[in-house]
């Protein structure tokens, strides 16, 4: 057998650019192995990850437990399609149910398609149950959101990028600012169309930002009042990254021991991705109570791979994780020293205007343009003292490392960002 030689960073970068789609522009290091919070790059240099995969990675890379049922099963049964029941996605189901609180659970693969998906359910329930005429309803959504990339989900992006010369787009929504209950109330006021508002309860993708104390709860209450679904987009914000197994969930009948925030804050349909499987495959997951899932009939929608084996033995062995390791108490605690040192940093030093965030789901505002690429040069000068993070929207670079950090590598991670910052 031919041995194969190790590529250098830069073959390994030029090979994507020739052969490779250019519809990322990564930052420039190329990865070759992972271990919880470090990953390695091809020459060997070791860094800490504050992506996460865009929190994909909760539970660390290569997560022994979580890469044991998937080997596990990919050696048993990979795929049967939904045409024949297996024996894992059952008890997966019944397992994911039981944490998050709802009766049922619609299995997909992407984030994205795990929003098409809640999407559907909401207009099929608001024809069916709340008794919309039908091609009528509207759903109510955020200003800034970022909810994926299919076709239907850019028609109501507002990021010029995702969208020039995508369309025709699909109609059907309506778009109003976000942390914003006046608008909302007068968006369900103005439309008796409305099925559904779909949220993210920080947006991630925008900036990490944080709604006012209070705004899901009143949100969510003006819902209720309008009969109307409050869908919770938490492939970013769930799986313990914000400091809770949810964002969003108060239901004190899920797993979730840190839940004593706002009770009233629990979706109709909560949309789940990226960390259901800590990174390792991927997994989406819709859950609703019976009233509202119970419109889906066969073939109405699916998916081949949705629900298939592996993703099923893989979700169970990373929700276990999040369990058994408390990540979401470390993600809280985590969190708070993150933001008071970085706060306290941000005092001292003028390229920092502030820090927010929840658990360990945190960004900082670099003091310049939008356009000027000050955070995209602090996280080169990162990369090259051993951290990896990206900017978000031109001036903003989120932190969002895995969830099994332990205080002395955060410390450890907070010097670097702290004397990065301090040679500009
Ligand atoms: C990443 C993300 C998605 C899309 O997930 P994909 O797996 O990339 O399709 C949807 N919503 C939110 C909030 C996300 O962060």
């Amino acid at each position: 057998m031919a041995v194969v030689d190790q590529l250098t960073s830069q073959q390994a970068i030029d090979l994507e650019n020739k052969y490779g789609a250019h519809n990322y522009h990564p930052l420039p290091v190329v990865l070759s192995r992972g271990e919880g919070v470090y990953v390695w790059d091809v020459e060997g240099k070791k860094y800490y990850d504050f992506l996460s995969a865009y929190s994909a990675v909760n539970q660390g890379h290569c997560h022994p437990r979580i890469v044991d049922a998937m080997t596990e099963q990919a050696k048993t049964l990979s795929l049967t399609s939904r045409a024949f029941y297996n024996d894992k996605l059952g008890e997966y189901e019944k397992f994911a149910t039981e944490t998050f609180g709802f009766d049922k659970l619609l299995p997909m693969n992407t984030g994205a398609e795990a929003v098409e998906t809640a999407l559907k359910l909401c207009r099929k329930w608001a024809y069916e149950v709340k008794g919309i005429e039908e091609n009528n309803a509207q759903i109510i959504v955020c200003e800034n959101n970022f909810h994926g990339r299919t076709t239907t989900i850019i028609s109501f992006s507002n990021d010029p990028v995702a969208r020039k010369n995508f369309g025709p787009f699909t109609n059907g929504f309506i778009k109003i600012e976000y942390d914003n209950l006046n608008a909302l109330e007068e968006a369900l006021e103005k439309n008796k169309d409305v099925a559904g508002f779909l949220v993210e309860p920080i947006q991630g993708e925008a900036g990490v930002y944080v709604p006012s104390e209070g705004y899901l709860a009143a949100a969510k209450a003006l819902c209720v009042k309008h009969n109307v679904l409050f869908i919770a987009d938490e492939v970013q914000t769930g799986i313990a990254r914000t400091g809770r197994l949810l964002a969003t969930c108060g239901n004190c009948s899920c797993a979730d021991k840190n839940c004593s925030g706002e009770p009233e804050v629990k979706a109709d349909i909560l949309i789940l991705g990226k960390a259901l499987s800590g990174g390792a495959y991927p997994v989406s997951a819709v859950m609703a109570n019976d009233s509202i899932m119970n419109v889906i009939k066969p073939g109405n929608h699916g998916s081949t791979f949705g629900g298939n084996p592996i993703a099923a033995a893989v979700a169970v062995a990373a929700l276990g994780v999040v369990k058994d390791e408390n990540l979401a108490e470390n993600a809280q605690r985590l969190g708070e020293i993150f933001r008071k040192e970085l706060a306290a940093f941000a005092e001292t030093n003028d390229l920092v205007n502030s820090v927010r965030g929840k658990g360990l789901l945190n960004a900082i505002l670099i003091n310049d343009t939008e356009e000027s690429s000050t955070a995209w040069d602090i996280c080169i000068k990162l990369r090259d003292n051993g951290l990896l993070a990206k900017p978000t929207h031109g001036n903003i670079i989120r932190f969002a490392p895995p969830l099994v950090m332990n205080e002395e590598q955060l410390m450890d991670c907070i010097s670097i960002i702290k004397n990065t910052i301090s040679e500009f």
